[in-house]
């Protein structure tokens, strides 16, 4: 069965993409074809009461998939669209095992699908749904602090990570690692500082350490650096958001963003905070003062620009599509955005695609801060955060008894400040963002054959899982 306009459904062009980076490894078939198959595939039907006086059953189709067991707990979002199948959550699991192991995130890969319309329901429907999903989860073993971690993905965020954690508390009462078995929670329920943000952060880090690459950015024509580059977004979610944020606080320009109903564009650039309330306040994103609307939402993705961001869904640049591109950098925040025919004709373009499984890797690298914190009892921050200060203030009356100088307030505030939990999951995600390109970029000179990014990302990741399953000597 294809997908959109690509032969290969999600989850062959996974495969695909694997194949031709397994050529650069020496495992045997046998390793191989382990690595690359879909361990567990749970798909469950159950009955949920729906509407305004709860008197209709529904009757709703859900999976959730493990792909790998090479590390435990598996690891990965829980999907909520109407597009759910078992081959795209399948595919995306089979993503999060790579994107894990490229940024040393010590997990399997998993992920979870409802196949609902969020739009068509209340929010007390939505939650009827998430913890009938949960309670399902619970009953067959496949949800748990050391099996299987869920977090969010398209169409979820806190609010059901929240039921979630709730369902699961009550009916394993006295896990006291219980909160560990879903990250992306709420911070009043175990959640941390800085993951709602994580993977928009993450990409903004990984683009901005390959736009400080000289050899990279003279290929492309382009000036080292973030600052004053142009950005298309698609997807004004919580991954697009958050990226054209801290590009736009990076100092690059967005200059278009395009949502479902529409895009917009403004050569002088766009405030994502404002198109957003623009778009609560009217329900559209079109319209937006001092910016143009485009004929079709898609329009947006061929516009001449330094980075393309597409943060929505899976095949949206295509066979069709891919040749009108302009962007001279794919920022790939979601995953699969791009189908293997548009990967060959973007190649031959020689527009640079950083791949999903590196660069939208900050939300699950967040989540284990999360899960970390859930199982060590204690917020990041609360051991250090006080000896620091009065070291540093140590530190400060000395440089001034022996200067003979008085720094100022400002100064002093800043040299003194100890670090609080959002500051050290930011540097946290900064380190695994910027050392996991490196590796990307050391992998393609290792191996000068190797002509994308993309393939460069799957020889690394399959070397990983490759050696655990190796040091597991679960082959007998
Ligand atoms: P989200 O539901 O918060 O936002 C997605 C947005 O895309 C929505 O506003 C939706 O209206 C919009 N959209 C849908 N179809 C579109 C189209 N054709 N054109 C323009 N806009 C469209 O979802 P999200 O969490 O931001 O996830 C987006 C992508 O990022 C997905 O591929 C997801 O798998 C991936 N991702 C998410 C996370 C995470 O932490 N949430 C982590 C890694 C990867």
């Amino acid at each position: 069965m294809s997908i959109g306009t690509s032969k290969y459904t999600f989850f062959e062009t996974v495969g695909h993409n694997f194949d031709k980076a397994s050529k650069f490894t020496t495992f045997d078939a046998g390793i191989l074809e382990q690595i690359k198959s879909c361990n567990s595939v749970y798909r469950m039907k159950f009955p949920v009461r729906t509407g305004e006086k709860l008197d209709k059953i529904e009757v709703i189709e859900a999976y959730r998939v493990q792909h790998s067991h090479h590390k435990a707990p598996c690891k990965g979002g829980i999907r909520f669209s109407p597009d759910v199948n078992q081959d795209e959550v399948m595919a995306l699991a089979a993503l999060m095992t790579y994107k894990c192991a490229i940024v040393n995130v010590p997990f399997g890969g998993g992920k979870g699908g409802i196949k609902v319309d969020t739009r068509k329901y209340t929010e007390l429907e939505l939650e009827r749904i998430t913890r009938r999903y949960a309670a399902e989860l619970v009953k067959k073993n496949f949800i748990g602090p050391g099996i299987d971690v869920p977090a969010p993905d398209y169409g979820s965020g806190e609010r059901e990570m929240g039921w979630i954690a709730d369902t699961y508390l009550a009916m394993k009462s006295g896990d006291v690692d219980g909160l560990g078995c879903v990250t992306g929670k709420p911070i009043a329920q175990g959640g941390v500082r800085g993951r709602r943000e994580a993977t928009g952060l993450g990409v903004f880090y990984g683009i901005r350490e390959l736009c400080r690459q000289k050899s990279v950015m003279d290929k492309m024509g382009l000036s080292t650096g973030v600052e004053g580059k142009t950005v298309v977004v698609q997807g004004l979610g919580n991954v697009g958001y958050h990226s054209a944020k801290f590009f736009r606080e990076g100092g690059a320009k967005v200059i278009a963003i395009a949502e479902y109903e529409g895009a917009i564009t403004n050569p002088d650039g766009l405030n994502e905070e404002e198109v957003f309330a623009h778009r609560k306040a009217t329900g559209s994103i079109l319209n937006f003062p001092g910016a143009t609307n485009l004929a079709r939402s898609s329009d947006a993705l061929e516009l001449a620009c330094d980075i393309l961001v597409p943060a929505a869904l899976e095949n949206v640049i295509t066979e069709e599509n891919a040749s009108r591109i302009q962007a001279k950098i794919i920022a790939e925040a979601a995953n699969g955005p791009v189908t293997v025919e548009a990967d060959d004709i973007l190649n031959k373009k020689n527009i640079v695609i950083v791949p999903d499984i590196y660069l939208n890797a900050g939300g699950v690298t967040v989540s284990y801060f999360e899960w970390l914190k859930n199982l060590s009892h204690v917020r990041y921050g609360r051991m250090e955060k006080r000896f620091t200060e009065n070291m540093n203030t140590q530190i400060v009356k000395q440089i001034e008894e022996l200067s003979g100088k008085t720094m100022s307030e400002t100064e002093k505030s800043t040299i003194l400040h100890g670090p609080d939990e959002v500051d050290l999951i930011y540097s946290g995600l900064e380190e695994t963002m910027i050392s996991s390109l490196h590796d990307l970029l050391n992998t393609m000179e290792e191996h000068p054959e190797i002509d994308s990014m993309r393939t460069a990302a799957f020889v690394l990741a399959i070397k990983k899982v490759g050696v655990s399953y190796k040091e597991l000597g679960i082959f007998p």
